[in-house]
């Protein structure tokens, strides 16, 4: 993509933020800096600064833009945090957290995705992060309490591990989609004066969750992704 096209492009989605009511000034600066077309398959290069979802192999897509900034601003993030991601998939939303967070722990149950997202985030030089290969939807106690949590898979309720493994510290957050496949509402429970308060952000649709380990015979080859 020519240079002054990908600038229009970006500029176009900071428009649609912008409309989402995506506001914050360095969810939107983290947006327009991190290079989508390094998390989308080659062939769909020409629509990374679309403000949409696109496919990344394995029947799992990458976030909609609008969506990533909704979700990132909701966490509030203050640059010192320590964040934990289940549902790593092209690793998008993951360099976004790596460049407001302190440290982020992202799980993926897809080996195949979680390595080529591993391999693109070490590429454009992140170096505060893990990516784990496991069923996220049981959190990671060993580095557990985290002070922001985020979910980018649905989930038929509000996981209680999750919930455990938020910090008791006044303003640590979960975010997570929850309802059935079909959609779900996108919700941010947040710890306030030691009680947990849940607000909505609107509707959503996420790929589902997936809970408990992987069963034998479940394609984990295939196409990840061929983003450099
Ligand atoms: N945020 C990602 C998109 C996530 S799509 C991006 O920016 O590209 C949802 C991802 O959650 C998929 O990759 C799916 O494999 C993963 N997933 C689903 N259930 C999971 C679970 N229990 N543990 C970890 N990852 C899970």
């Amino acid at each position: 993509m020519a240079d002054g096209s990908r600038t229009r492009r970006i500029q176009e989605l900071l428009v649609a933020l912008n409309r989402a009511g995506v506001r914050d000034r360095d969810v939107l600066l983290a947006i327009a800096k991190v290079p989508r077309e390094r998390f989308v398959p080659q062939a769909l290069r020409p629509f990374a600064w679309d403000d949409r979802p696109l496919p990344i192999g394995l029947g799992q897509t990458i976030s909609q833009p609008t969506v990533v900034g909704l979700m990132t601003q909701a966490l509030r993030l203050t640059g010192t945090d320590r964040v934990l991601e289940i549902g790593t998939g092209s690793g998008y939303q993951t360099a976004i957290l790596c460049e407001l967070a302190g440290w982020v722990l992202t799980i993926e149950r897809h080996p195949a995705l979680a390595t080529a997202a591993r391999r693109r985030l070490v590429a454009l030089g992140y170096r505060n992060l893990a990516v784990i290969v496991a069923d996220g939807s049981a959190g990671w106690p060993p580095a557990a309490p985290f002070d922001r949590i985020l979910v980018t898979a649905a989930s038929p309720g509000i996981p209680t591990a999750l919930l455990a493994q938020l910090s008791p510290a006044d303003g640590a957050r979960l975010v997570v989609p929850v309802g059935p496949p079909e959609g779900q509402e996108l919700l941010v429970i947040e710890r306030h004066e030691g009680q947990l308060r849940r607000r909505s952000l609107g509707s959503v649709r996420f790929v589902p969750l997936v809970f408990g380990p992987r069963p034998a015979g479940e394609r984990t080859d295939g196409p990840a992704g061929d983003a450099r």
